[in-house]
């Protein structure tokens, strides 16, 4: 084959794509530049799966049907990929997301199994790959039964459900996979069986530790998993020693395994406590079901635009409902008709609102919201004092008082935009409706708060008419 610099041509689009890789990665921190960087990765990718069709290995009209299969395979998988992008509500992005990652946890699963096979059957059986090949196995297996349940969990199809002694039966699968995983590569045995049972432990367990993990842990969850199929990958690209998918692994990997710490420490939890931690999502017997907590007052959107229009300082707490009502552009022109008035609006970002991470910088930035306009959740907090009216639009679970007030609440813990703290609070969703964590919200009840109720993009138009006139 052709070489440059000592180089095969294969290496160099190898080289090529890992660059494009983290260039896209690089640019996916800066909202104005996230398209473009994503596309520079797809770009990448192409020249790497063309690169190993064409360069790998030579080109032999006998391999037809293996031609023939990967190309019926990119066919099928671009038409339904690009089918799926197009159709998927900007709402329902994190499920497709998860979707995504569990069939890259399958594929990582489905390599492992393949080589273990060829390994057989070539009959030498090296330690080290064995190894890569056990570790690909249980890594993609649980990353892809753990992302399918977090996708019907997020999709609303499936609840938080705990065994009794869930915890047990987990540590007892764990150390059946380790104890199976060191068995196959020990043993030195040409019976397949034993790597189809760890393929089924290792199923069972990502659909058993997923499956309790509720409230707002489900974003750990998430980047974790997503980190495992980047491990998963990164074992697959070791075991055909291709540079790409070594380097795309480990960038997924080591990204995923920085946003769950990030995640973790934003939501003042550690990664143990997460995953082994009792946590049974919202329930009864959770906070506040008593309904004693008081009268529930309503704001008419006259006085709400009055309050606005006269305040020095605003801040807006965005959360899932905003894009819900894919209510970003009104929430802009509002910002940019109180800003004409005099009035500095600012937006209150929690680490975990919405339903993705980053979901609400991602949505705000879709509307040119100016980046410096976001505040962190810690700053924001420590300005609360000085807002005159905080408009918390369909946020729910991320200004609930039980994660500081109720040991029993399943978000107990979690840190919370403090609305409390500000003059005046206006609360705008459809109705007295729960979120993700399914639980009451006592801060509709407090003194300080106002409901104003309905669809937040029907509402936010309506303050912006009367916020004009005044
Ligand atoms: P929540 O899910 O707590 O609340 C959203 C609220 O929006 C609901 O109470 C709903 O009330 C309201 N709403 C829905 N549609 C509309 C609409 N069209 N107009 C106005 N309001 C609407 O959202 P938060 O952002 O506060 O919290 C996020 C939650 O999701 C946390 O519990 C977090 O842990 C969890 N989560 C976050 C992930 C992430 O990575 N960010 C991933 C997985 C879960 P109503 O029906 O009355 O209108």
């Amino acid at each position: 084959m052709m070489e440059l610099l000592g180089l095969s041509i294969l290496e160099l689009c190898y080289i090529a794509a890992s660059i494009t890789f983290i260039m896209g990665l690089k640019m996916l921190s800066s909202p104005d530049k996230a398209r473009k960087g994503n596309l520079i990765a797809a770009y990448g990718m192409g020249i790497a799966i063309l690169a190993t069709i064409l360069f790998k290995e030579e080109l032999t009209a006998d391999k037809w049907l293996n031609y023939a299969l990967i190309l019926a395979g990119l066919i099928v998988g671009t038409v339904i990929g690009t089918r799926m992008a197009l159709k998927v509500k900007m709402t329902a992005m994190p499920q497709m997301v998860s979707f995504f990652n569990g069939m890259g946890g399958a594929c990582a699963a489905v390599i492992s199994l393949v080589e273990f096979d060829h390994l057989l059957h070539t009959g030498k059986v090296e330690m080290s790959m064995l190894i890569v090949i056990i570790l690909g196995l249980i890594i993609g297996g649980v990353s892809f039964s753990g992302s399918i349940i977090a996708y019907g969990k997020l999709e609303g199809k499936i609840g938080d459900k705990a065994l009794p002694a869930g915890q047990v039966i987990n540590i007892v699968l764990l150390l059946v996979m380790i104890g199976l995983g060191v068995f196959i590569a020990m043993a030195d045995t040409q019976e397949a069986l034993y790597i189809y049972i760890l393929l089924g432990v290792s199923l069972l367990y990502g659909v058993l530790f997923v499956m309790p993990i509720g409230g707002a842990d489900m974003p750990v969850v998430i980047s974790l998993l997503n980190s495992f199929t980047g491990m998963a990958a990164a074992l697959g690209g070791f075991l055909y020693g291709n540079q790409a998918m070594l380097t795309g692994g480990i960038l997924v990997g080591s990204a995923g395994t920085i946003l769950t710490v990030l995640m973790c420490t934003a939501m003042n939890r550690s990664l143990t406590n997460v995953l082994i931690g009792s946590f049974g999502g919202g329930g009864a017997g959770a906070s506040g079901q008593s309904g004693e907590q008081g009268t529930v007052k309503e704001i008419s959107v006259t006085d709400a635009a009055i309050l606005l229009a006269y305040a020095n300082k605003v801040s807006v707490v965005p959360g899932y409902g905003l894009a819900v009502a894919q209510a970003q552009h009104t929430v802009h022109n509002l910002e940019k008709i109180l800003d004409d008035k005099g009035v500095e609006m600012n937006y209150a970002i929690h680490p975990v609102a919405g339903r993705m991470p980053g979901h609400m910088n991602v949505l705000l930035a879709e509307a040119d919201v100016p980046y410096p306009k976001l505040m962190e959740m810690e700053d924001a907090n420590d300005d609360m004092d000085n807002t005159d009216v905080v408009l918390v639009i369909g946020a729910n679970d991320v200004v609930n008082p039980a994660a500081e007030n109720d040991p029993s609440s399943p978000i107990y813990g979690m840190p919370i935009i403090d609305v409390i703290k500000a003059k005046n609070i206006i609360v705008m969703k459809r109705s007295m409706g729960k979120g993700y964590a399914g639980i009451e919200n006592e801060l509709f009840f407090h003194d300080k708060n106002r409901m104003l109720f309905g669809d937040a993009k029907d509402s936010l138009e309506k303050l912006i008419s009367e916020v004009k006139n005044l």
